[in-house]
């Protein structure tokens, strides 16, 4: 073997662990849900570093797609991602506290204020502000019957804001009761615009539209309905490479507390991503109690084939059965994915307990990132 000296602008091609983020396919996306919206605007949730996958890249590629309202989690959030966006509207999620004041006027940021202990602090103040109506969900929000209160005095927000509870759940009772009861405030704030739907919102349909959307998960290429086919397309690609591959007899174990028991000779391989990767302990093929009965543990794709994971996932590798995969494909230096094209986001994320929201916003930062 030779050892070259490392040229930065390869890396990837070396890495233990990579990620894919498509670009172009995130603004395809937000272009179809813009399609899907008809009249209403559709902004974009880039909270968390917009889902984990670098808000800083992805915010300005969809300014130039068209997208004017951006939503971020808190203010330090806004203010890093002002910058990229000199010219949108920047909405924080979680409002304003005493001492953000200035954090948000200076960066022109827009708090969805969602109590009247934080609409107090703007009171008197000519600085715009968003209304966060709790309709159901008991997380963030005035009530409805304060929200009316605020349009009887003259309060004026920019936007008026909900969230639902089960839209994933389309056939779920909560849906229309929400939609209705957030109609009622829309109209009370009349001349003000509204906004109530993320994702799955928009694939509610029309009632559910109102002025402009918030989508977040189905811009990253997840599933926004359960159960359904997913029409985005996929934006990640997560793989890590095979390290070794070694030969196991009948009865060895393999990782951690030996919960894997090889039934037969085989091949095991060594990928080089775990737990820091957010590669999350609970896709391990055994020995996670916590897990929901009756779950498998993930598999992983080697070129459309699949390999499930065995034993615990560790915090730098996880050891993959290649006993049926030909050596040709399975030999060390190879990259194997996680998820990505072979394997969805939503099947690995389901595969650990979880939704396809935690995996993304849990990935960690070794992986050596590529932009397309
Ligand atoms: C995160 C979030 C969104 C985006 O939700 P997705 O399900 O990812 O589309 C929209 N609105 C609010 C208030 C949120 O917290």
């Amino acid at each position: 073997m030779t050892i070259a000296l490392s040229d930065p602008a390869t890396d990837f091609d070396h890495a233990g662990a990579r990620l894919t983020i498509d670009i172009g396919a995130i603004v395809e996306n937000w272009k179809a849900l813009s399609a899907r919206a008809g009249a209403a605007r559709t902004g974009a949730a880039i909270k968390a570093d917009a889902y984990g996958l670098s808000a800083k890249t992805i915010a300005p590629a969809l300014a130039r797609a068209g997208c004017l309202d951006f939503f971020v989690a808190d203010p330090a959030e806004g203010a890093r991602i002002r910058p990229s966006l000199p010219d949108a509207r920047i909405f924080v999620l979680s409002g304003v506290w005493e001492g953000q004041e200035r954090i948000i006027l200076e960066h022109g940021l827009i708090p969805v204020i969602g109590s009247m202990e934080q609409l107090a602090l703007f009171t008197g103040t000519t600085a715009p502000f968003a209304l966060y109506v709790d309709t159901g969900m008991n997380r963030l929000g005035v009530t409805v019957g304060e929200a009316f209160a605020l349009a009887r005095n003259g309060v004026r927000p920019e936007l008026v804001v909900s969230h639902l509870v089960c839209g994933d759940q389309p056939d779920h009772a909560m849906n229309a009761a929400q939609c209705e009861s957030f109609q009622a405030v829309a109209a009370a704030f009349s001349g003000i615009e509204s906004s109530l739907a993320n994702s799955a919102g928009i694939f509610l349909g029309s009632r559910y539209h109102f002025d402009l959307t918030r989508p977040g998960i189905s811009l990253y290429g997840g599933e926004a309905i359960n159960g359904q086919p997913n029409p985005m397309r996929t934006v990640v690609s997560v793989e890590a490479r095979i390290l070794q591959v070694r030969s196991v007899k009948g009865g060895d174990v393999v990782s951690y507390g030996a919960t894997h028991r090889c039934s037969q000779d085989g091949r095991i391989a060594i990928v080089a991503a775990g737990y820091a990767d957010g590669w999350h302990r609970s896709l391990s093929g055994s020995g996670v109690p916590l897990r929901q009965t009756g779950l498998a543990g993930a598999s992983v794709s080697i070129e459309g084939q699949r390999a499930p994971i065995v034993g615990r996932v560790t915090m730098d590798l996880t050891m993959i059965d290649v006993t049926d995969i030909d050596e040709k494909l399975a030999r060390p230096g190879t990259y194997v994915e996680l998820f990505g094209h072979g394997i969805t986001l939503d099947e690995a994320a389901a595969s650990a307990g979880t939704i396809g929201y935690e995996l993304l916003t849990s990935l960690g930062r070794r992986y050596r990132r590529r932009f397309l």
